[in-house]
């Protein structure tokens, strides 16, 4: 076959394909997005009529792939790193019930939060769940690692943990792609209790996949993903380097490889055996790796200051925020002077909304009522719209996660915040803004929330809304009072129009939902 030039998302996408997958999974989050719309747009995908539709959010994602695994096929799911607390019910369990066809859990951490809350590691997530762990250093590896992935999930008959971060998922490379294989046939779990998590039935299954552990780990320590690569002469100095933050090893030594031994680290559990090596062959080891002190905590524990172990937690690699080949090169004590110093000038573009976008007048509207209302609180969600805390605008007071805009308001309203507003858009509503609205409304709370419909999920690149065309019912559906569910058209000749509607609500005693729509300006231009 040739050489094509993929993204890192793109790289899994085909990898997955190839690897004979019958269904995706996903929600957008960014940087896995691309990921689905890959397999959304692959002819591979349209022949093999490979099931490839957003899910509302990363539980149902989650559920959805280990219930076509159950059928006995090959399943993708994919999600951004804090989706997986959103999947953290059904992941954890997946491990418990095991799988039937292959299923790879691919997740995208974003080191340096350049689109996200937090800069949570996922690898902490796969020892939790005790399963095993992939963590690709290129696109090549990560497009091989696909179908090592999905192969290794049926033989030791657990989900499988792909984790990637922004720098690769976000960047091109050339790879070398294979003949795909078929997708499984249906089939059954061979064990009819495997998947009823009674207790009786998970505790069994526990001790089954503690054992299995075992296995795994063996499977690491022998992994071709696992490699050890010695000091010519004498190591005095070793490097644990794992997934991406190989690359920059490799790029900081260069030809100087032969001074130090290296251990590369792209499978896990912890390959003990190679470790053990690097610590009898050295007298210190650095630890470089993209995102948390994972390996260098497992490895110092609270005997930290007598072995010697540097890394992120000893202040060697900054504790925070994303590796480069030159805070490599520091913690190495070695000069690059091939970088590029023209980088660091590069000024900074803060995020800001789109010239014409139709949260600016919804902005509007609500800080003028805002103003009139002294004590009043918006708490926000994410997406587009969490824009507005910046100025011009300062208009939110919250953001915090997928959600919580509704759930947030409730609580402050039931302390006391006179008036309580939330802020969320239509996808952000579907995916776990209805639970909280109906928290509200079974108690009657006094809260005002805004949907801001732009019909689309706007933030991530116009992929589908579930709610689109039926957030009013929906609304009416989880209890809100119809008289209560106002219309709104988020326009600049509109404006005294939506003030009063939002005074209006404000002034009732009660759950109000006021639907902002508007298209993303985006959406239009692509229809
Ligand atoms: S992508 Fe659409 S919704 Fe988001 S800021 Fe731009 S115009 Fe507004």
């Amino acid at each position: 076959m040739e050489k094509v030039l993929l993204l890192g998302d793109e790289a899994i996408a085909l990898g997955a394909l190839s690897a004979g997958i019958s269904g995706c999974y996903a929600y957008p989050g960014t940087p896995s997005t691309e990921i689905m719309e890959y397999i959304q747009q692959s002819p591979l995908a349209e022949k093999g009529r490979v099931h490839r539709e957003w899910s509302t959010n990363e539980k149902t994602a989650m559920e959805e792939a280990l219930g076509m695994s159950y059928a006995g096929k090959r399943t993708l799911v994919c999600m951004k790193h804090v989706g997986l607390n959103v999947a953290a019910d059904p992941f954890v369990n997946s491990a418990i019930t095991g799988v039937n066809g292959g299923l790879v859990v691919l997740v995208a951490d974003d080191p340096q939060m350049h689109s996200s809350q937090n800069e949570q590691d996922t690898r902490y997530y796969a020892r939790f769940a005790h399963i095993p762990l992939l963590e690709p250093s290129s696109q090549q590896e990560a497009y091989d690692m696909m179908g090592y992935a999905f192969d290794l999930s049926e033989k030791v008959k657990l989900p499988v943990l792909v984790r990637v971060t922004t720098r690769l998922a976000h960047s091109r490379a050339d790879l070398l792609p294979t003949e795909p294989r078929p997708q499984n046939s249906l089939s059954i779990p061979e064990n009819s209790r495997q998947f009823i998590l009674l207790p009786a039935n998970a505790r069994e299954n526990f001790k089954k996949l503690l054992v299995t552990e075992k296995e795994i780990t063996e499977a690491s320590n022998q992994s071709i993903y696992n490699s050890y690569e010695e000091a010519a002469g004498t190591s005095k100095k070793g490097i644990i380097a794992s997934g991406i933050a190989g690359n920059y090893v490799r790029e900081v030594l260069g030809g100087r490889s032969s001074e130090y031994d290296v251990l590369y680290i792209r499978e896990y559990p912890l390959p003990a055996r190679l470790v053990k090596k690097i610590f009898n062959r050295n007298t210190s080891v650095l630890l470089v790796e993209e995102g948390g002190p994972f390996i260098e905590e497992m490895l110092t524990g609270p005997l930290m200051d007598s072995l010697s172990v540097h890394g992120r937690l000893d202040g060697t690699l900054p504790r925070t925020g994303e590796l480069t080949p030159e805070l490599v090169a520091k913690a190495l004590d070695i000069e690059m002077p091939f970088m590029n110093p023209e980088i660091k000038t590069l000024r900074p573009r803060p995020p800001q909304l789109c010239k014409g976008c139709p949260h600016i007048d919804s902005y509007n509207f609500l800080n003028e009522v805002v103003h009139n209302h002294e004590g009043s609180r918006v708490f926000s969600d994410i997406g587009c719209y969490t824009l507005g805390a910046l100025p011009p605008y300062s208009a939110i007071h919250t953001c915090v996660d997928m959600g919580a805009s509704i759930t947030m308001a409730k609580g402050a309203s039931d302390a006391g915040i006179a008036h309580a507003i939330a802020v969320i858009g239509d996808s952000t509503f579907t995916h776990s803004g209805m639970t909280g609205l109906l928290d509200a409304v079974y108690e009657n709370t006094n809260v005002t929330v805004i949907i801001l419909d732009n019909e689309t999920t706007g933030m991530t690149g116009q992929q589908i809304s579930m709610a689109t065309g039926r957030l009013e019912q929906i609304a009416a559906g989880l209890g809100v009072d119809p008289a209560h569910i106002r219309i709104v058209i988020p326009l600049p000749k509109q404006h005294a129009d939506n003030v009063k509607v939002l005074e209006e609500e404000l002034a009732y005693d009660g759950v109000s939902v006021i639907i902002a729509r508007r298209a993303c300006v985006h959406l239009k231009r692509k229809m």
